[in-house]
């Protein structure tokens, strides 16, 4: 048969390498790749919503370790709104959750050869040279599921989406602790002309009780590295939190870009290698799922000897994760573009949207399906009150900030 490699052992390779196993790919046909020795820390919230924690138990069971919420809450200058979803949402910490998905693959018989950095792929006689330092091995085959900064797609030039900057560290409440089932997302950052949330979630950290990680994304990558530091301990100490980490630890995100490509013959990328959720930047459920998706168009390439995987990026699009990183897309281009303190006042003022939050009927990330009842009561609500203006949201930090934003 066809050898596989997967470059990247978080969960979009775990997953690909899981879900052609259970299509029936022989476990010897697969080699991951992986620079860590895992468990590995990857900066992370380690939040799953309601359907990454179905994808996961759906993959693996249920991880040990870990903590649950039950719900989100919007929050900013303007007030706050809960975000119910259908079920309880799993917490973790990445190195415990990544460890666990990629020992059920070593379990299942594949070689994954960790500490193994690969330094660049090469096309060779009809297959890809993969090179780490001390070898080369040729595949037929090759996943790029090595994340942001993922050297896959970078050696043959398919770039995925954009990219943006995120920094977090972990933090103790210096009294009271807020309520720890609540995921707590917090669009102030805009008002100070950063084009992102804050984040406050509860930490898992196995053996240890009381922590939490807060956060700050720049879904445009326009801000320094700085002053998001300076930004989050200032959100920190706003909220009642004492930093616990020496340093906050900052990482970019790559974020889903439709117009991406992400195929060549005899190569994919899936998971943040190709892009993940441009809004809120949630990457563990896109990964499980591109994983799903790369492993379902894998096997039918392979069962039929072909090179070429026709429409992968389309099929993609239109898949439920696909339809939802667009939609994501979209509203990240409005919350995060030139109209974001008037879309902010929209999406704080939206009835329709804020019922639908509230009703725990629908899971986050499946808001694509009303787009056209969202749109509606919109203009029915523009109608009645006119358009939201785009006039500064107050800031929370005075005098900006450097950023730089055009
Ligand atoms: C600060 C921060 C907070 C976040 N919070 C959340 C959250 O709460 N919830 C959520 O859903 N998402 C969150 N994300 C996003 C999420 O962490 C990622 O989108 C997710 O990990 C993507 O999974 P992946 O498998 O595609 O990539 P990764 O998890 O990055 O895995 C890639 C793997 O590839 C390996 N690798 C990289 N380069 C090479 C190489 N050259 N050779 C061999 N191996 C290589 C790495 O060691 C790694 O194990 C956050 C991201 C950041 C930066």
């Amino acid at each position: 048969m066809a050898s596989v490699a997967i470059v990247g052992g978080g969960p979009a390779g775990s997953s690909v390498a899981l879900h052609l196993l259970r299509q029936g790919v022989d476990p010897a046909d697969l080699v991951v790749f992986d620079k860590a020795k895992f468990p590995r820390p990857k900066l992370c919230g380690g939040a799953l919503t309601w359907r990454g924690t179905r994808a996961l138990e759906e993959l693996i069971g249920r991880p040990a370790g870990g903590g649950r919420t039950i719900s989100l809450e919007f929050r900013c200058a303007l007030g706050r709104f809960p975000v119910r979803e259908r079920g309880e949402q799993w917490l973790y910490d990445r190195a415990a959750l990544d460890d666990q998905l990629l020992r059920a693959v070593i379990g299942a018989g594949v070689e994954v050869r960790q500490e193994t950095a690969v330094t660049s792929v090469e096309g060779l006689d009809g297959g890809w040279r993969v090179r780490w330092r001390g070898g080369t091995q040729r595949f037929d085959w090759v996943v790029g599921a090595d994340g942001a900064r993922g050297v896959v797609g970078r050696s043959v030039e398919l770039h995925g989406g954009f990219v943006g900057r995120l920094v977090e560290a972990v933090y103790t409440p210096v009294d009271e602790a807020p309520d720890d089932s609540v995921l707590y997302f917090d669009f102030d950052p805009i008002g100070d002309g950063i084009p992102g949330y804050a984040w406050i979630f509860p930490y898992p950290k196995p053996g240890e009780r009381g922590l939490w990680k807060l956060g700050i994304m720049d879904g445009r990558g326009v801000t320094t590295g700085r002053v998001l530091r300076q930004w989050t301990d200032a959100f920190a100490e706003r909220n009642g939190f004492r930093r616990l980490d020496a340093k906050i630890a900052g990482w970019p995100e790559r974020y889903f870009d439709p117009r991406a490509r992400a195929h060549l013959p005899g190569l994919i990328l899936t998971g943040e290698a190709w892009g993940v959720d441009p809004l809120l930047g949630e990457g563990i459920a896109p990964a499980l799922e591109m994983g799903r998706y790369a492993a379902a168009q894998l096997k039918r390439a392979l069962d039929q000897g072909v090179r070429r995987i026709e429409a992968y990026e389309a099929g993609f699009r239109a898949t439920e994760e696909g339809k939802n990183l667009v939609f994501q897309g979209r509203l990240a281009k409005l919350l995060y573009g030139k109209g974001s303190h008037r879309w902010l006042r929209v999406l704080f003022g939206h009835e329709y949207m804020k019922e639908l939050a509230a009703q725990g009927t629908q899971a986050y990330g499946r808001l694509q399906q009303h787009t056209w009842k969202l749109a509606g009561s919109y203009l029915r609500q523009v109608l009645r009150g006119g358009i939201p203006p785009n006039r500064p949201i107050p800031s929370t930090m005075g005098p900006q900030l450097e950023t730089s934003a055009p």
